[in-house]
């Protein structure tokens, strides 16, 4: 939504302030009647005359047309998005974080090009590339995530983007995002940067230097497991071409699902901060575990990342990794059985803790794993999502785990 709300509190506040346009929670004689907007459930919009419709504004954010251009509940939802990521124009909503990834790269990228990914990226996200872009005639390759000399060497007259993820997905390495992303615009590539993790609570994306920032919104936003959503903001000049590809490609949420994730926002600073602390003191504890030979997490010093972390990022989240100290996928998978808190299923964010199995060996293609410095034998890992619970029974719990993989 072009025209975010002009209001320099900080995040806090604009979690509770953004969106909340009076024309958008009433009614004409009531406007700002209700906190929250209600669910426009709307295909058309009827004119009172013909007059009306002939001047209707067909391709204006913020005035109904049709139900493609959204209704005030999805506009509450981008508009508030864009509120909180500094120097955003606006915010394109997708049906899910992997349609903001491919509506992002579509709008920066065309057949003959090459994409420049990181090699840590999120697994969908590397299929687009060697999947759907490629069909397209756009040509992908991976770089090492922490080492932005070699990526600076990689650009050639043909690179057009960068896709960046920090921390990436899975082994969570946080990238130096400033030093990329001069290098990318020096050559004049759009960077696309995948902010799930952080948020615009934790890294101002924008301010870093990225032209657009993409989020899954199924993760911090919508917080409860329960509705699937991505977003992607940007300036003026990227927010016209990420519109302009989502439009083409008729992409529409639901306003229920808009709804649900607005509730989601305004709790997830209060969420991220208490999954913050209680992932930073259980990743203090693993590290002194006997079973762990490395915790992957950016909040804990010694961790792959962490100093850039300390110097760019403003927060954190509850999503870390464990490396187990050597034995096998068996011991792994006794330990992630013994667990009775963490719920086993993919996502994360959520205000329940939840594990998954990690093999980050299998995906990469441009960098080595295990990390250059860990030893060959330590490929295990399991990737933890730290909800709500009260931290004290998350440890037991784990310690439960631990002793499951001892017995294995
Ligand atoms: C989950 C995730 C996505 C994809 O989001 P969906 O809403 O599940 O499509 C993208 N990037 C990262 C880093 C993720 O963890």
């Amino acid at each position: 939504m072009v025209g975010a709300d002009s209001d320099d509190h900080s995040p806090a506040t604009r979690l509770v302030t953004g969106g909340r346009r009076a024309d958008w929670t009433g009614t004409p004689s009531e406007p700002g009647a209700v906190v929250s907007p209600p669910v426009w459930r709307a295909s058309t919009h009827l004119y009172p005359d013909i007059a009306a419709l002939n001047a209707g504004k067909p391709n204006e954010d913020g005035h109904f047309y049709y139900g493609r251009r959204g209704s005030p509940t999805q506009w509450a939802l981008a508009d508030a998005l864009t509120a909180l990521e500094p120097g955003a124009a606006g915010t394109v909503l997708y049906p899910s974080g992997v349609s903001a990834l491919a509506g992002a790269l579509m709008a920066v990228l065309r057949p003959g090009d090459v994409l420049l990914m990181t090699d840590n990226a999120y697994e969908p996200t590397r299929n687009l590339g060697r999947g759907l872009l490629r069909d397209f005639g756009i040509e992908t390759r991976w770089f090492d995530p922490q080492d932005p000399a070699a990526f600076t060497a990689a650009i050639d007259d043909r690179c057009k983007a960068v896709l960046l993820e920090s921390p990436g997905s899975l082994t969570l390495e946080v990238q130096d995002v400033p030093a990329l992303t001069a290098a990318a615009r020096a050559s004049g590539l759009a960077v696309v940067l995948d902010n799930t993790w952080a948020g615009p609570l934790g890294f101002a994306a924008l301010e870093h230097g990225a032209d657009i920032s993409v989020m899954s919104l199924t993760k911090h936003v919508g917080g409860h497991s329960d509705l699937m959503l991505g977003s992607a903001s940007a300036g003026e000049a990227f927010y016209a071409k990420l519109r302009r590809t989502a439009q083409g490609l008729g992409l529409v949420v639901s306003p229920d699902d808009a709804s649900l994730a607005l509730r989601g926002l305004r709790t997830m600073g209060v969420r991220l901060e208490r999954e913050t602390a209680s992932a930073a003191a259980l990743a203090a504890w693993l590290e002194q575990q006997p079973q762990i030979a490395r915790v992957l997490c950016p909040m804990l010093p010694g961790s792959p990342g962490h100093a850039l972390w300390a110097r760019d990022f403003t927060g954190g989240c509850g999503l870390f990794s464990i490396v187990f100290k050597g034995k096998d996928g068996k011991a792994r998978d006794a330990f992630i059985d013994g667990l009775g808190l963490f719920g086993i299923g993919y996502s994360w964010g959520g205000f329940e803790s939840l594990v998954t199995p990690v093999d980050p060996a299998k995906l990469r293609t441009a960098s080595p794993w295990p990390l250059r410095d860990m030893d060959n034998a330590d490929r295990f890992g399991v990737r933890l999502s730290i909800g709500l619970e009260d931290p004290a029974d998350l440890q037991a719990d784990l310690a439960h785990g631990l002793a499951a993989w001892d017995a294995a």
